[in-house]
């Protein structure tokens, strides 16, 4: 990172400085995500897991052949493993084993509890996709109550926050879910519904207003639960807009991407950054596919929150243009390392209020109106 120019004038303020230090001294991520299992105990309406069948690459059933995937992640030095599915608590030994070993994070539905035996300090996202009623209907096939088993088995757990993923036509549930969330002790970091299924209507970011109440909503919950929403009214913006500055999101600027997979190759060789160490691998632990969230995903579906932190994270000279730009893009960045545990968590518990007092203050609301999401260029197109 540059530490001449604007930013030596920018980090004369202590805080911005405090947040500044804490990301260099943690230093880059290196990361990968992994499937850890073929196995869930649900089938989520809208799941790209099921949808785009990568259950279909099983997990190994040798210990032995898992164990040397953790050797050679190490020895390729990978520091940073999201562990998604299939359900990971299903697989509670060899989660273990990835968090011993790296910053690790966790996706769960939060049917089977992760014991804090062992996982001590492990941030735990748990998924739930709107009220009692809507997550039933969702996740829960019309009869299981997921939301209410997760927050019973999570309750005033701090490893925990909740993964809170809203449809565009469900922004009226968001008080609701998020008081739910907090009184039961925990922090809540949003994700935007992806249409996968087709279900259309108000599950349809491409619809009438695509999220923009949702976005209000969010920044109404950050002014309510500033120490709770892990969110900033940023990350939203871009979220929601897929916009960042000259970039409209899409595949051709992703950097979710795994870097050495062939289908990626017109995404390389097209200039724009991306993390050339990271992998998404399935389940099977020796092939990789396109990105995180599937193989052949049409990307104007994909409202996935991680990877727009990433793409904020990864674009620090754009918003070196002021004090309040790179406030956003060092906030967005410490959020991401926070959240993870890879800066100290204590510390970062009470800076939060005064991250979201200074991003709110610096973002615009734009006008109401459908996302502007780059069309995802055809496959054929792209790798010509
Ligand atoms: S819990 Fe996760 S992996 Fe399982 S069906 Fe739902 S979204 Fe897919
Ligand atoms: S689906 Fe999302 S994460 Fe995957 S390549 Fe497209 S934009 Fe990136």
């Amino acid at each position: 990172m540059p530490t001449g120019g604007p930013l030596g004038a920018y980090l004369a303020d202590p805080f911005l400085a405090d947040l500044y230090r804490a990301v260099r001294e943690a230093g880059p991520i290196k990361p990968i995500s992994v499937d850890l299992t073929h196995i869930c105990n649900l089938r989520c309406q809208g799941c790209y897991f099921f949808e785009e069948g990568m259950d279909h690459r099983q997990s190994p059933a040798q210990e032995a052949d898992f164990d040397a995937f953790i050797a050679r992640e190490k020895e390729r030095g990978t520091n940073f493993v999201t562990v998604v599915g299939g359900e990971p608590s299903l697989a509670l030994g060899r989660l273990g084993k990835i968090y011993r070993d790296f910053w690790t994070n966790v996706a769960t539905n939060g049917l089977r509890r992760i014991p804090r035996e062992g996982f001590e300090t492990l941030p735990i996202g748990i998924s739930v996709w709107g009220d009692h009623a809507t997550d039933r209907q969702l996740r829960g096939g019309g009869r299981r109550d997921v939301f209410a088993t997760a927050l019973s088995n999570y309750r005033d757990d701090p490893r925990a926050f909740w993964y809170y993923t809203v449809a565009p036509g469900h922004a009226h549930e968001i008080e609701r879910v998020v008081r739910s969330c907090v009184d039961n002790g925990n922090r809540v970091l949003f994700n935007f519904y992806c249409d996968i299924a087709g279900l259309g209507g108000e599950m349809d970011a491409r619809g009438d207003g695509g999220f923009a109440e949702v976005r209000r909503q969010i920044d109404r919950m950050i002014e309510r639960y500033p120490d709770r929403i892990l969110m900033t009214s940023y990350l939203s913006q871009v979220v929601t807009t897929g916009r960042l500055y000259d970039q409209r999101w899409g595949w051709d600027v992703c950097t979710s991407i795994t870097a050495d997979n062939d289908i990626n190759r017109w995404r390389i060789d097209n200039g724009q950054p991306y993390n050339p160490h990271f992998r998404a691998y399935n389940a099977d632990l020796t092939s990789t596919r396109r990105c995180c969230t599937g193989e052949d995903r049409d990307c104007g579906t994909c409202f996935d929150v991680w990877e727009h932190f990433a793409w904020i994270m990864i674009h620090l000279r754009k918003h070196l243009g002021s004090a309040e730009e790179f406030t956003r893009w060092l906030t967005s960045t410490y959020l991401f390392y926070w959240i993870n545990r890879i800066v100290d968590f204590p510390s970062g518990v009470e800076k939060l209020p005064e991250i979201h007092r200074r991003v709110l203050r610096s973002v615009s609301v734009p006008p109401p109106g459908p996302p502007t999401i780059a069309p995802r260029p055809e496959m054929g197109v792209a790798l010509g």
